[in-house]
């Protein structure tokens, strides 16, 4: 039902009773009217029955004169009726019309009077089209029987005050009508349009217009109403505001972590995925409700998934990724199991590292196996007798030191390494002037170069002190001259410049050597690599020059690369930001 029909289910019973009120007061009234007729009429019949007592008994025609002369009688109609209902006598007739005259036995006073001695009757005359007002009464004669005395009178008032009932009783439905519309309306005012107010308000804030706020109504429990919605709709509003701030704080955490986590409802079907999710498991388009299969098309975790619903327990599984890269997936049921969490870990790194581990432990061995093999031949040989021999001892002696050098120098290039690979050395850093760090080590290579006929050229320009790991730049420039004067020919030259290039100084070692293949090129900075693995050895090469010379720039933020040209030489760019 609506308001509506409620309005008019007030009104209609309001205008229904008045309508219904208004025939009952007509008809009533009129009996009332009647009835006053009646008996007013009835106390005129004892006088005139008094009069005509003594007449009653003359000859018919005598009783008509008599009867007749009583005409005018305070407007009254005198009629003299037998009780076989023949008319005897009537003030308003002529005898010629009385003997004409119809039987009254039938009329109803008459029938009433003759039954029981009175009768009463207001009926409209069909003759003289008005309304009369009968009263009869039976009157004794001598001899024992009896006559009927009818007397009657036109009912003139009647017509005239129904009239004005008629017009009272519409004044009065048209006060009704009017008093039931401005109810009507003070209720529309003050309680229906204020209901219908807050019936559209309250379904305005179900939809989501939760700023909405209701009109508070005069009617104080509409008004308590309006302002339990307008604080249910602001509590809303609150707790909507708080869950949304938390959703954009867990998708800000989930979109700057580094793993990717995926969460799924009871029946594993995604509910979100953060970025890093996104990009492991190289996902497209929507994640939202779909099963861990149809999302990252892989089995395993799906099924993964619907084993940790099913036994509530975490599992923890290594993968490989779409994109190949190996990942470490744990899949934990959240506490109240309305679903699981599955973060996914790339561990290429750690894979890769624990490879480079592997490989480290194999090459130190192995760079370790030839010296102490060649030191124990020396030593066993000159156990064995050699020792006598003053000429070859002397050898051998020579080359067991030689081979303790080498076993010296890796070990201290495996030292600076890690010593570089450490990550907890900030402090030692000092402000260093890497012009005069290569002065030194042009110094020190400057014996070596002369002797290998190699010219050593410096162009250095001023370059301003940063703070820097001085004994890595070092190691660094030192390890540069070492391969440029090592890896020339007789009569070659090294130019070494530097300069300020921007918030970066530029540090360029060019050889005239023999230069380095392109195919060497990708891998000549790992560890223990070596292009010509002989020569390389000969000059008592490690192999790790070029791993410290990266690591000690990567160290200070910068880098360095290569470019080489077999037969004519390489230029090795080391770039070291000075801030
Ligand atoms: P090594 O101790 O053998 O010199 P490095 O790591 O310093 O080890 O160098 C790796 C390899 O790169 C060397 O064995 C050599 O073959 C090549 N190389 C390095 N510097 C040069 C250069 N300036 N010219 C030619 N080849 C070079």
């Amino acid at each position: 039902m609506r308001f509506s029909q409620l309005r008019s289910a007030f009104l209609l019973p309001a205008l229904a009773g008045a309508v219904a009120v208004v025939p009952l007061l007509w008809f009533g009234l009129q009996g009332l009217l009647e009835q006053s007729a009646v008996s007013h009429l009835a106390r005129a019949v004892q006088p005139i029955s008094r009069v005509l007592a003594d007449r009653v008994e003359d000859p018919p025609e005598r009783l008509q004169a008599f009867v007749r002369g009583l005409s005018g009688l305070g407007g009254l109609r005198v009629t003299v009726i037998a009780p076989d209902g023949k008319v005897l006598a009537d003030s308003e007739r002529t005898w010629a019309q009385v003997e004409a005259m119809d039987n009254h036995g039938t009329r109803p006073e008459i029938l009433d009077a003759l039954d029981g001695g009175k009768g009463s009757a207001v009926r409209r005359s069909a003759t003289l089209r008005e309304n009369f007002v009968y009263v009869a009464q039976q009157m004794s004669t001598r001899d024992g029987g009896f006559v009927v005395l009818r007397v009657s009178e036109p009912m003139a008032e009647l017509a005239a005050l129904r009239g004005r009932m008629a017009r009272i009783l519409a004044l009065s439905l048209l006060a009704a009508v009017l008093a039931a519309g401005l109810v009507s309306l003070w209720l529309d005012h003050k309680l229906w349009r204020p209901l219908e107010d807050l019936v559209t308000g309250a379904n305005r804030m179900a939809l989501g217009e939760l700023g909405y706020r209701n009109p508070v109504p005069d009617l104080d429990e509409l008004a308590a109403l309006a302002r339990s919605l307008n604080r249910l709709g602001e509590r809303v509003q609150e707790q909507m505001a708080a869950a949304e701030a938390e959703r954009s704080h867990l998708q800000t955490v989930g979109a700057s972590m580094s793993e990717g986590v995926l969460v799924t409802d009871r029946e594993g079907r995604a509910l979100m995925a953060n970025p890093s999710f996104r990009k492991l498991l190289r996902l497209r388009g929507e994640v939202a409700g779909k099963t861990p299969l149809e999302a990252t098309r892989s089995p395993r975790l799906d099924e993964l998934v619907r084993e940790t619903i099913a036994s509530g327990t975490s599992h923890e599984v290594e993968l490989e990724a779409p994109s190949g890269k190996p990942v470490a997936v744990s899949i934990t049921p959240l506490t109240d199991r309305s679903g699981v969490v599955v973060a996914v870990r790339d561990i290429s790194e750690l894979t890769a590292l624990a490879e480079i581990r592997r490989d480290l432990v194999a090459n130190v061995s192995h760079e370790l196996k030839t010296p102490l093999a060649a030191i124990r031949g020396y030593a066993e040989t000159l156990h064995d007798g050699a020792l006598d021999d003053a000429e070859a001892s002397k050898r051998f002696v020579h080359r067991i030191l030689e081979q303790c050098r080498r076993l010296q120098a890796l070990l201290e290039d495996l030292l600076t390494l890690s010593r570089l690979e450490r990550r907890d050395e900030e402090s030692e850093r000092v402000p260093t002037d890497l012009g005069e760090v290569l002065n030194r080590a042009a110094e020190v290579m400057e014996p070596i170069a002369r002797e290998r006929q190699v010219a050593l050229q410096l162009d250095l320009a001023p370059v301003p002190r940063f703070e820097a790991d001085a004994e890595g730049l070092e190691k660094l420039c030192l390890n540069l001259l070492d391969n440029a004067v090592k890896y020339n020919r007789p009569g070659g030259e090294v130019r070494v410049r530097l300069r300020r290039r921007g918030g970066e100084a530029v540090l360029e070692v060019e050889d005239s050597g023999r230069g380095i293949p392109e195919a060497a090129l990708p891998r000549l900075f790992e560890r223990f690599y070596r292009v010509d693995r002989g020569r390389s050895r000969d000059e008592g090469g490690t192999g790790l020059g070029l791993a410290i010379v990266k690591h000690a720039a990567q160290r200070h933020g910068g880098s360095v690369e290569v470019v080489s040209k077999l037969g004519e030489g390489s230029t090795f760019t080391v770039r070291l930001p000075l801030e």
